[in-house]
């Protein structure tokens, strides 16, 4: 599982399950009620445009999808695309050592992939293009990152797999490498029944229908937000119930991977505030209107030093 364990997922699902029971109509699957449907056609936002609400008034929306002005790339954005491309293309480098290896055992898996570690980062940091967004020492530091983050990802699934192999009877391996990286990396979904985008990419998808959002920065309330809105998504596109969600917030500090995994139950509270801030966010691009500053912006968001430019 990597960012935590199936005893730790299974005390929480046992921890929620009583308090379960979302109803129907909020189910992404309604998504042509009146309760769910967008009041906007032809408009599709990302789930985290709609449930990053840094800013109050939504001037954040009104600037990228009415003034067209990208948010700018700080070196917060690129630390996040060098993470998430580390975690997903490790998991599938996993994946796909195992299916060509057999069956091996961990510290062999582990050797093996270290050795590519190198080439591995470099692909990363040039498909990403990281060196045209930040300095020469912030590429040091998230080239680091990255080898720190690399190790720490398949020690992960060296120990998986040789816990899995020493108990029990594993008959392919397939059902080895469903068990070492049970996860679905990288989700694509439709969202567009629920005016979201067309291509929304998940994280994480878990085989027991559990979505992951991993975040890079620091703790938000809001960002519970991103994981009903992939529930909603997932149960319009996939017709499956998705109950439970995990924001997985990454950290690295020196030499260490921290890792903190809020799980949420996707309840209908939690659905109607995600309806509730999509309808806002398409009523502000509807009205093309500016709605102006709130009464402070708070430091860390992204058009900081567009709508502040003196600070
Ligand atoms: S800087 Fe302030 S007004 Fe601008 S998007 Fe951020 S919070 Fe909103």
């Amino acid at each position: 599982m990597f960012f935590f364990s199936r005893f730790e997922l299974d005390r929480w699902i046992r921890m929620y399950r009583d308090s379960s029971g979302v109803s129907d109509e909020l189910r992404g699957w309604n998504w042509s009620s009146d309760l769910l449907s967008p009041i906007i056609d032809n408009l599709y936002l990302s789930v985290s445009e709609v449930a990053n609400r840094y800013c109050e008034t939504y001037r954040d929306i009104y600037l990228k999808r009415v003034l067209k002005k990208p948010a700018p790339v700080s070196f917060k954005t690129v630390r996040g695309w060098v993470y998430h491309r580390i975690s997903s293309d490790t998991l599938t480098l996993v994946k796909s050592y195992l299916y060509n290896s057999g069956f091996v055992p961990g510290y062999k898996l582990y050797n093996d992939l270290a050795r590519r570690g190198r080439r591995f980062i470099n692909r990363v940091m040039r498909s990403l293009n990281v060196s045209k967004y930040v300095s020469d020492e912030e590429f040091k530091k998230l080239y680091n990152d990255s080898k720190t983050l690399y190790k720490y990802l398949i020690l992960q699934a060296a120990s998986y797999n040789d816990q899995v192999l020493s108990r029990e009877a594993v008959a392919s391996i397939d059902s080895l490498v469903n068990k070492v990286v049970p996860s679905v990396v990288e989700r694509v979904i439709d969202g567009s029944p629920l005016g979201l985008s067309k291509q929304l990419r998940i994280d994480m998808f878990l085989d027991n229908n559990i979505v992951i959002d991993i975040k890079t920065g620091d703790y938000r309330d809001f960002h519970k937000y991103t994981l009903a809105g992939y529930a909603l998504a997932v149960e319009a596109d996939l017709n499956k119930p998705v109950d439970y969600g995990i924001i997985t917030y990454l950290h690295i500090q020196g030499d260490f991977v921290k890792v903190r995994n809020d799980f949420y139950l996707i309840d209908d509270t939690l659905r109607r505030e995600f309806i509730e801030l999509r309808d806002h966010a398409m009523d502000i691009i509807h009205l093309s209107r500016d709605p102006g500053r709130p009464t402070r912006c708070p430091s860390y968001c992204i058009y900081y030093n567009v709508c502040n430019p003196l600070g």
